[in-house]
């Protein structure tokens, strides 16, 4: 348990001793919803040049019932060509669901043999994707008790159960796929820069949740203005001075690209690529928190916490994940 001295082994108060006398851990998870060459390889290049290396999920399949403008899959070459160029380049890839429609038990298999084959690995981490069937512990499935009635009466019947890949038996079923082959699966979003005040034991298993290794949470960014407006400089100067971390969730398709890549993206990035950060992809920081802290098995105070603040954040400030 590597915690200065004065902190303890679990309370938010956490100081952790991050690798190379960093001082904080900053990194994304990229969403690929509406992601392509075009818009992709600008964001990326930047992100490189500054220094961060970071997590982009992809598809590996396009699946039928696509809707259009999804974004590119792994199917489309020059955009694979791109992808395995960032991997080399220290990026780590991600799945977001095997493919952006729904996909039954053979089309996920499918999908995952594929990722496997293009990238010579199972992923590490994963995140649901909202529109696809399959997704896993989804929609109402994500919270318990009491907080789950209120989601579904917000949610209406229909989005809060209609996921079904954690269900044994249905045909979506992908449950023991999703225990063996990924080891973090994404789950609720905060309106906080450190990800890790907000959820100090994580990653996490959840025991009501088996087929899931690991969660992770993650901060809100899910577009350009949420993004830059959570990278402010008095939140970056806050998550730095708290020794904390931050895993944005985002999706570099959503308007950082619009002929040239956002201004003030770029100055606060730039900003923030100067402090003294661990700037490393989304499952070494997770693997890096895990050896540290061992395997948190969460409780049943620590779920509902957790849960009632996602709910919240949801509720006043309609958190889009
Ligand atoms: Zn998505």
């Amino acid at each position: 348990m590597a915690v200065l001295p004065g902190g303890s082994a679990a309370g938010p108060m956490n100081r952790i001793e991050w690798p190379d006398k960093k001082r904080f851990a900053f990194t994304i998870f990229d969403d690929t919803d509406k992601t392509n060459l075009q818009n992709g390889l600008p964001f990326y290049d930047f992100l490189r040049d500054c220094g961060f290396r970071t997590t982009k999920s992809v598809w590996t399949v396009k699946g039928e019932n696509r809707l259009p403008g999804a974004g590119s899959t792994c199917e489309d070459k020059p955009y694979l060509d791109w992808v395995l160029q960032l991997r080399d380049q220290g990026f780590e890839i991600g799945l977001h669901n095997v493919s952006s429609a729904t996909s039954n038990r053979a089309q996920t298999e499918k999908g995952f043999e594929t990722f496997r084959a293009l990238f010579d690995r199972d992923p590490a981490t994963l995140s649901n994707h909202a529109a696809c069937g399959e997704s896993i512990y989804w929609g109402a499935e994500r919270l318990s008790g009491i907080n789950r009635m209120l989601y579904t009466a917000l949610m209406g019947k229909n989005h809060a159960e209609n996921f079904r890949g954690h269900i044994q038996g249905d045909p979506l079923f992908w449950g023991d796929i999703c225990r063996d082959r990924v080891t973090y699966v994404r789950n609720f979003v905060y309106n906080e820069i450190n990800t890790l005040k907000a959820c100090p034991f994580m990653p996490y298993h959840d025991p009501l949740r088996p087929c899931v290794k690991y969660w992770f949470p993650s901060t809100e960014g899910a577009d350009v203005d949420s993004f830059t407006r959570m990278i402010s400089e008095k939140n970056q100067d806050r998550l730095e001075a708290e020794g904390g971390a931050c895993i944005m969730y985002t999706h570099a398709g959503n308007r950082f690209w619009n002929n040239t890549l956002d201004a003030g993206f770029k100055r606060l990035m730039t900003r923030l690529s100067k402090k003294n950060g661990w700037f490393v992809p989304v499952a070494t920081l997770l693997d890096f928190l895990r050896e540290n802290q061992g395997h948190h098995v969460i409780s049943k105070g620590e779920r509902t916490r957790l849960e009632t603040k996602w709910l919240l954040h949801k509720i006043m400030l309609g958190g889009s994940t």
